[in-house]
């Protein structure tokens, strides 16, 4: 039995850039080689090149010619089944795009592509439609209250780890906002690399501010798995930060960076820079309001997250702000900057395919071991979870270890 004609994908949710790259690849199978998903999970239909092809003769079935002559029902419900799963088992790393000859812009246009197979009623699977529903209902994915999404302010002045009060910046307004994101609010190992940024300026003398119980999840991720929603939840959160006056926004987490520099603007201007927390500490480094004076001695490697490398192209702030603590030594993997290997973290693959993310993870944490390396370092929150999953997969020893700890052990010692 084939998919029914209230099915049909629209085309109006892709570019007439996004349809003609659809024709532009001539399946040389260079993106094959570099899939970190297809690396772990050799299905051939997961290659981008044949997703490719497969996706373009759906929309054919549906819209071209043949369609109209043959009701257009070519493909069966199992058929159309697998192109969704193959369509979600991808983290929308962007690799794809960087090595393809024809520099056809995969990342956008699996995004462009999900949000075509969601309004058809077609997607998103259903491990990830059960993580949006909670998503949309508590604010955050962790089914936590609104109410205590600001705890960890007095918790952490209580617990002696972060050294001031931060003024809620509705009540008191502050140039610059420090945006936490749902995982750093809620989860506690990472709320403590948020404390460390929060710290880090307050010592180089930034006056900023947080929203506390009023921040909302970005909802970066309705984006990333092609829920319509997204536009109109984007635009509560653009008029709610555009209101505060403030000027600059940093943010601890990659995600919530990429979603709210990258894909706010397209649909609403922002009156406000935005930065990721690691740019920011690398300017405040340069700029001389932060010194780095304790040593802390360990080599090291670097892990390039996806939204913060290949999707923005920051590449060296990070690098600098390791190279500024005196005692580390970097060693690079093979894989770096613009061909890093996605720890599976992204665009959604964990929720729907977890075992396939830590088999990911397991990969770049062998690339990590083979520089021998003591540790393996990130600045994004999410590879940093990530990460670990993948050294427990590969049972190494190797530690993993956010950016912004070495920072603040440098700056504020033991
Ligand atoms: S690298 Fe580009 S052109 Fe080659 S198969 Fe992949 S998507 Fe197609
Ligand atoms: S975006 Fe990444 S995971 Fe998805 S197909 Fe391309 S290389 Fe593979």
């Amino acid at each position: 039995m084939g998919i029914s004609a209230k099915n049909k994908i629209p085309l109006s949710c892709l570019s007439p850039r996004q349809l003609i790259e659809l024709d532009a690849c001539s399946r040389c199978g260079e993106c094959m080689k570099w899939c970190p998903i297809y690396a772990v999970d050799r299905s051939e239909d997961l290659i981008p090149g044949n997703r490719i092809a497969a996706l373009k003769k759906l929309l054919k079935s549906q819209h071209g010619l043949r369609a109209r002559l043959f009701a257009g029902d070519r493909f069966s419900k199992e058929q159309v089944d697998r192109l969704i799963e193959v369509l979600y088992e991808c983290t929308a790393c962007g690799q794809c795009h960087f090595v393809c000859p024809a520099r056809i812009d995969t990342a956008e246009l699996w995004e462009a592509l999900r949000e075509a197979v969601v309004e058809a009623g077609l997607g998103p699977l259903p491990n990830q439609a059960e993580y949006l529903r909670v998503l949309k209902k508590y604010e955050n994915p962790f089914k936590e209250p609104q109410e205590n999404r600001g705890l960890w302010v007095p918790r952490g002045l209580e617990q002696g780890t972060l050294y001031q009060d931060l003024p809620l910046i509705t009540q008191s307004p502050q140039p610059v906002l420090f945006y936490l994101g749902c995982t750093a609010s809620y989860n506690p190992e990472i709320n403590l690399v948020a404390q460390w940024v929060a710290n880090l300026m307050h010592k180089a003398g930034v006056k900023f501010g947080v929203l506390g119980n009023q921040e909302n999840c970005c909802r970066g991720k309705l984006r990333r798995m092609g829920d319509g929603d997204f536009a109109a939840k984007a635009i509560e959160n653009i008029d709610l930060l555009n209101s505060l006056g403030i000027n600059t926004l940093v943010t601890n987490c990659a995600g919530c960076y990429k979603t709210i520099f990258q894909d706010y603007p397209r649909i609403k201007e922002i009156n406000f820079k935005v930065y990721h927390a690691i740019e920011y500490i690398d300017m405040l480094i340069r700029e001389g309001k932060l010194q780095l004076v304790n040593p802390v001695p360990v080599q090291l490697t670097y892990h390039d997250p996806c939204h913060l490398g290949r999707h923005n192209g920051i590449y060296d702030a990070p690098r600098r702000v390791l190279q500024a603590v005196p005692g580390v030594e970097l060693v690079e993997m093979e894989r770096i900057r613009q061909n890093s290997r996605c720890c599976g973290m992204g665009g959604g693959l964990k929720m729907g395919f977890p075992e396939i993310q830590a088999l990911a993870a397991a990969e770049r944490i062998k690339e990590a071991e083979r520089t021998g390396a003591a540790a393996i370092v990130t600045p994004c929150p999410t590879c940093f979870l990530g990460l670990q999953t993948g050294a427990a997969k590969a049972e190494s020893d190797i530690r993993v270890k956010h950016l912004m700890e070495l920072v603040n052990l440098s700056v504020f010692g033991q």
